[in-house]
């Protein structure tokens, strides 16, 4: 079968050509922001540790913010900034009702599709090119962002970084933005070079997909640009070394699965719903999800399939419970935003990548069943 977007397996027969790639790809990127984006973080993080604003992080997880800044500027900005008069604020609580309240999320979707296309894409601003930051355009592009409901963790985060900008002189905030700036086009270049073999598929879905996206809440969300591929491809392997010492010292392991790996349709699988998700009944042994749950049960993981935009907030820590470890799978452009909530929520988490993507929901009428590296997971667990 042919990847939709993008394939870590590709014609072999498991991903670890992908893993070994980007274990190594992601020593160059820490390399090369050694003299580029390394200053820039560790200022960052003399200004939050002066101003008591956060609890220090491993410095990964700033080099990130930056790259992800850097990236998400020169795909959303000039869109963003286009946009005058939105429902910015009924947009973000929507987002958020959508994962409270599962019942009511069609028709949350729904309108959200409506003011996307409306109010917040604008296909004229595609062939601009992005504007230089500044302290007034990012104000606006992060409203977008959290309002998008795509991008609301980075925003969270921009937001903070731009209150550090803030605190900087002209001559010098001028330099960090042409630093951010020369940093993504290296980025751009040499993920393709290197991850590029893995995400053959995306240009050409892209100029397919037509109007097939428009008045659909998944627009954005489906019609991710290639570099946002490497991204949350590089994204999640710096986040599963940052946050790889809070989650090995976890009491208890959880693996979390999408719905699209089942081997039934969500209306004929068997999994009983419980607080956090779905529980495989273990229906047909041939299975993706229930071989993991039988994997998990020799392995001491247990094994949930999660819904799309699930309140990630029920894994956090419970007082006098088992400290509890997440392993979460999911499709790659969600990886990076999924990573920081769980982040936020205080989930010890780590990742493994879907081998590709294939949901009847975003990608494929028909739906592909979608599959993990087993090899991969056991390393991580
Ligand atoms: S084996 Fe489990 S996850 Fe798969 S279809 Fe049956 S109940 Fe659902």
């Amino acid at each position: 079968m042919e990847p939709v977007t993008y394939s870590l397996k590709r014609n072999n027969t498991n991903s670890q050509e992908y893993y070994n790639t980007i274990r190594e790809f992601t020593n160059t990127v820490l390399d090369h922001s050694q003299k580029t984006l390394t200053p820039i973080a560790e200022e960052y993080m003399q200004y939050l540790q002066k101003h008591n604003l956060e609890k220090i992080r491993g410095i990964e997880e700033y080099i990130l913010e930056l790259i992800c800044f850097g990236v998400l500027w020169e795909t959303y900005a000039k869109m963003a900034l286009s946009v005058r008069i939105a429902p910015f604020i009924t947009m973000a609580y929507m987002s958020e009702w959508r994962k409270k309240h599962q019942r009511v999320k069609p028709l949350i979707d729904f309108v959200r599709g409506m003011f996307l296309t409306i109010f917040f894409i604008s296909e004229k601003t595609k062939n601009h090119f992005s504007p230089t930051p500044t302290l007034v355009n990012i104000d606006q592009v992060c409203k977008w962002f959290e309002s998008t409901g795509e991008f609301r963790e980075q925003a969270l985060r921009f937001v903070r970084w731009r209150a550090f900008w803030g605190t900087i002189n002209q001559d010098d905030l001028n330099e960090i933005f042409i630093t951010i700036h020369n940093f993504t086009i290296w980025f751009e270049e040499n993920t393709l070079i290197e991850l590029g073999k893995f995400t053959q598929n995306v240009d050409e879905f892209l100029k397919n997909s037509g109007k097939r996206f428009l008045w659909r809440e998944d627009r954005i969300s489906s019609t991710r640009a290639r570099i946002e591929y490497h991204l949350n491809m590089v994204g999640a392997e710096l986040m599963n070394r940052a946050f790889r010492k809070d989650y090995e010292v976890t009491e208890t392991k959880a693996v979390l699965l999408p719905g699209c790996m089942r081997g039934k349709s969500n209306n004929d699988c068997n999994a009983k719903r419980v607080k956090e998700g779905l529980i495989c009944a273990g229906c047909i042994p041939e299975c993706n999800v229930n071989k993991l749950r039988v994997m998990g049960e020799k392995q001491n993981f247990k094994v949930y399939i999660i819904p799309h935009a699930s309140d990630l907030s029920l894994w956090s820590p419970q007082k006098g419970m088992p400290t509890r470890g997440v392993v979460a799978s999911a499709c790659v452009t969600t990886l990076v935003e999924g990573g920081w909530e769980l982040k936020r929520y205080d989930v010890p988490a780590q990742c493994v990548l879907l081998d590709y993507s294939g949901c009847k929901k975003h990608w494929l009428c028909d739906g592909v069943i979608t599959q993990l590296d087993i090899r991969e997971l056991k390393r991580v667990i």
